[in-house]
């Protein structure tokens, strides 16, 4: 079995030449999906693999705005519907000069189990562009969205495609997007998630990445008879999935001492305790959209010029920037140091081998599209709110995004036990996520 997922990798890599990002993303799922291939010989029949790897549908268009000096800008928008089996496209849009083609294919692919594994009827679905709102004014950013939206607008519905935040895209952006949408299709159809609270958002959405991830981590540490409380993290990143990470590791009783951004780092031996701390970086990251190293210089802790946080002392890890942020140097001083755990609160920031050596140490190591996955679910609860037109309160809202991430957690505990490699959640995920949408396209027949 394993040549003819051989085969279809290098098929996938010569269709998609360039595309990095996207090979690693398959290359990672398809390569532990051996074992289910083996003992269905249905997926192979069917060729459900070579299905999955194709997008149902990739739109790709001409973003021109006016920047502030009256001088046209153009950008590059684009929408990939990767598969409908299990529900409408769903996931996020990305703002970042990096964004091209192989990275919105790989985010979309990841979301396809992502969502699958939530349990909601959700398919996979990702977009984004090269625009990068750092510097930009508020007017900028609107004018971008606006025109982003007007050709977005054709291809997504509530039934159809239901995008929402990712790095770059927070509620400043969708607020924008969400009103040139309403305005063109003359109906507030609640077509994205994250929305602002006055206007059909979800209490927790901010909240649930971070705190997703940190839920995960914490029923990987049962397993192992160990729990948060008193455990010392490193974080990376300080947006969205960071900030909310750090408040939930508090909760939970651990000690953060890292964070990032794409400038370096920081390390607070003390924590990024709650409270003064945590208020502050809370105002330089939301309000102010300052960088990371004004919390060392107000704390006068260590800033650490482009460096990553993977070299600090740890218990648990939580990659929560970007892809390929702990590459196998990086895995390898947080095996040294005696790190336990690791959860992706990123897409996919771990590279092929820095996965491999977590693994081989006996690191429990939640993949993103388990870890992460709080932050798409708590999007499925947003839409479920708005068809029922309520809103539930935080209390409600956290304890179902719990649930979700104990059910994910099991799941993908279960299968990695089916298939013989109990607590390799890399292989427990890709299987658990895989089933579920493979047998619904198997279900609908050849389209
Ligand atoms: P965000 O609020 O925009 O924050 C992104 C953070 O990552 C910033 O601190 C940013 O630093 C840093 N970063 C971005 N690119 C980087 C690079 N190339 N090198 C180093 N640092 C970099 O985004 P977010 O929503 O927290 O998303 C973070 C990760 O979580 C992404 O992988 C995203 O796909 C994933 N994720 C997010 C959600 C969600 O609900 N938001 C859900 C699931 C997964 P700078 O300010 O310097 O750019």
């Amino acid at each position: 079995m394993s040549e003819y997922v051989s085969k279809v990798y290098d098929h996938v890599v010569a269709k998609n030449p360039g595309q990095k990002e996207f090979h690693q993303a398959v290359k990672e799922v398809i390569d532990s999906l051996v074992p289910i291939l083996d003992k269905h010989p249905i997926y192979q029949k069917n060729k459900i693999l070579e299905r999955i790897t194709e997008p149902e549908r990739q739109v790709i268009f001409r973003v021109p705005w006016m920047d502030d000096s009256g001088e046209i800008q153009v950008n590059r928008g684009m929408r990939i519907q990767f598969n409908s089996a299990i529900g409408p496209y769903k996931g996020g849009l990305r703002f970042h000069p990096t964004v091209y083609i192989g990275i919105i294919k790989f985010l979309g692919f990841e979301q396809v189990f992502k969502n699958s594994l939530t349990g909601l009827p959700m398919g996979g679905g990702k977009g984004g562009a090269d625009f990068d709102p750092k510097g930009k004014s508020d007017n900028e950013v609107m004018r971008f969205c606006n025109s982003f939206m007007l050709e977005l607008y054709r291809h997504i519905g509530p039934y159809v495609d239901v995008p929402a935040g990712d790095i770059n895209v927070g509620g400043r952006e969708i607020g924008y997007m969400y009103g040139i949408y309403k305005k063109i299709i003359n109906s507030p159809d609640n077509v994205l998630t994250g929305k602002g609270l006055e206007y059909g958002g979800s209490l927790i959405r901010p909240e649930a990445t971070g705190y997703g991830s940190t839920y995960f981590a914490a029923e990987m540490l049962k397993v192992k008879g160990e729990e948060i409380k008193g455990k010392t993290c490193a974080v990376s990143g300080s947006g969205n999935v960071a900030q909310y990470t750090v408040e939930k590791v508090n909760q939970l009783g651990g000690k953060v001492v890292t964070l990032s951004d794409s400038n370096g780092s920081i390390y607070d031996p003390e924590g990024i305790t709650p409270g003064k701390k945590y208020d502050f970086f809370l105002d330089l990251k939301q309000v102010r959209r300052g960088r990371i190293k004004e919390y060392a210089e107000e704390f006068n802790v260590e800033y650490r010029s482009n460096k990553r946080p993977w070299d600090i002392k740890c218990d648990i890890a939580f990659p929560s920037a970007t892809q390929n942020e702990i590459d196998a140097t990086d895995a390898q001083n947080l095996v040294d140091n005696g790190v336990i755990a690791v959860s992706e609160g990123a897409n996919m920031p771990t590279t092929l081998e820095g996965t491999k050596i977590f693994l081989d140490a006996g690191v429990s190591f939640g993949p993103g599209k388990a870890a992460n996955a709080g932050g798409v679910a708590t999007s499925g609860l947003e839409m479920s709110q708005n068809s029922m037109r309520l809103s539930w309160t935080r209390e409600k809202v956290d304890e179902e995004l719990h649930k979700i991430m104990i059910n994910i957690h099991k799941a993908a505990y279960a299968a990695s036990k089916e298939y013989g490699k109990p607590g390799n959640y890399v292989m427990g995920a890709n299987i658990a996520g895989f089933k579920k949408v493979a047998d619904a396209m198997i279900a609908q027949g050849i389209w």
